[in-house]
């Protein structure tokens, strides 16, 4: 017999934080944070620092109060009391917060695993945003590749990677004494990839999983919008073919796929691509284990944007430790102003001062992500100060995106050929459509536990 609760991500798209009771062993798949959490209760500089603890969160019932789980630490100030944990490991799928997000507040000798590239990812973040991305110190960390096997008790955790709009990406086959469970993490199979998704389904499909927890974000009623990552390169470089002055590229910073997609678009067009000091310093870290992204301090289609500081000489010290290191492959206003048509700039809505410097003349701006960004009630105010940016620069807008998750067909194709025995929909907002592709769906919903 075994248990799966469900702490989150039931019911929700994200926040993933499922307890496996199973061969003796209690585990976590992911400890993520929820996309709506402290919505109703935390906004812009309302929010909890770093002082506190779970009080903030248990007071509005944002994380659920279970004993033998958190640190003493963030406990200090809530009613529940501190008692050695007894979770055996959490398995963490990717670094995206809605996996990893709460587990700074997890007890710190808890066993965690998570793929090396997701923990070079994790770290270059905490380096540069140190107050926004912080998963805690955990003692016990310990990373794997695809393929290890890892045991835990009478279980056995063999993560494979999968394809996702973030590198180091993992789906877990879980063995134990009675049948096998499957957990997808996030996952898609439209991009470069892909073999990595069709390796993790062939092998989860020859386990006969007893159980299969799949993610749906995508599995939606709407008509599916099926853009391939190749699709998304083929649009920016017609873009990037007509563009005859700067192109300005805006993408989610760990989306790797997209960066290739601008990298190789650029240099099938003769343009160098320009980076900001802190995405160097992520490439840099994802060099080390992923050798097919480019050197930031050698690459020679790569240049690395220095903003000017203080001094306005680009002297040493005027920069931090890490951004020194790219000081020789540097660029600034001063080159990209002269030569605008040679250069696809790396950008954002909070890089765009550096315009005022570089005088873009028939400029393209390639939006490269989610619309939610754009479209959201929330960003509205954000949404219109771009749009006077490139309307006072008089800048071309365009949009090439495709998504991080699987669609509809892609979600029914991986379920076809897994074939588990029940279904489990997670980390969707319509559980309800699987049922249409899987004669045994079960649905849950948060802090609900089923027993197989
Ligand atoms: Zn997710
Ligand atoms: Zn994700």
């Amino acid at each position: 017999m075994f248990h799966l609760t469900f702490h989150g991500g039931a019911g929700e798209i994200g926040g993933n934080k499922i307890l496996l009771e199973y061969g003796g062993a209690r585990t976590y798949l992911d400890f993520g944070q929820s996309f709506d959490f402290g919505k109703d209760y935390f906004l812009d500089w309302l929010k909890p620092g770093a002082a506190n603890g779970l009080e903030c969160y248990f007071e509005f019932g944002l994380l659920p109060k279970i004993p033998r789980l958190y640190s003493e630490k963030a406990l200090e100030f809530t009613d529940l009391p501190y008692a050695e944990p007894d979770i055996d490991a959490v398995f963490i799928s990717h670094h995206h917060s809605d996996h990893v997000g709460t587990l700074e507040f997890l007890d710190e000798s808890i066993p965690i695993h998570m793929g090396h590239g997701t923990k070079a990812v994790l770290d270059a973040y905490s380096t540069l945003y140190p107050g926004l991305v912080d998963i805690g110190d955990h003692v016990a960390l310990q990373t794997f590749k695809s393929g290890d096997r890892i045991k835990v008790k009478n279980l056995t955790f063999w993560p494979i990677h999968v394809e996702h709009s973030a590198p180091g990406a993992y789906g877990y086959i879980i063995e134990g004494p009675e049948g096998t469970i499957v957990y997808t993490g996030d996952f898609r199979r439209h991009g470069p990839m892909k073999a990595f998704t069709e390796e993790f389904i062939a092998e989860a499909a020859k386990a006969k999983p007893r159980v299969l927890l799949c993610e749906g974000t995508r599995m939606t009623p709407d008509p599916e919008n099926h853009d391939t990552e190749e699709e998304v390169h083929d649009k920016i470089l017609e873009i990037m073919k007509k563009a005859r002055g700067l192109v300005l590229a805006e993408f989610s910073m760990c989306n790797i796929d997209r960066f290739n997609s601008f990298y190789r678009a650029a240099q099938e067009t003769g343009r160098t691509m320009v980076v900001d000091t802190k995405y160097a310093y992520l490439l840099d870290r994802l060099n080390e284990i992923i050798p097919s992204v480019p050197d930031p301090r050698t690459n020679a289609g790569l240049k690395v944007y220095f903003k000017l500081a203080k001094t306005r000489e680009f002297a040493e010290t005027d920069y931090k430790k890490f951004e020194r290191e790219y000081l020789d492959n540097r660029i600034t206003f001063e080159e990209i102003r002269k030569n605008q048509k040679k250069f696809v700039m790396v950008t954002g809505f909070n890089k765009l001062m550096e315009l005022v410097y570089i005088h873009p003349d028939e400029a393209n701006y390639i939006y490269s992500q989610s619309e939610h960004y754009l479209e959201g009630e929330d960003n509205k105010d954000q949404h219109q100060v771009l749009e006077n940016w490139l309307q006072h620069f008089g800048i071309h807008f365009h949009k090439a995106h495709c998504s991080g998750h699987a669609g509809r067909s892609d979600l029914e194709y991986t379920v076809s050929q897994i074939k588990p025995k029940t279904l489990i929909p997670i980390h969707t907002d319509h559980p309800e459509e699987f049922k249409k592709i899987h004669d045994d769906v079960r649905i849950v919903k948060k802090g609900e536990t089923v027993t197989f």
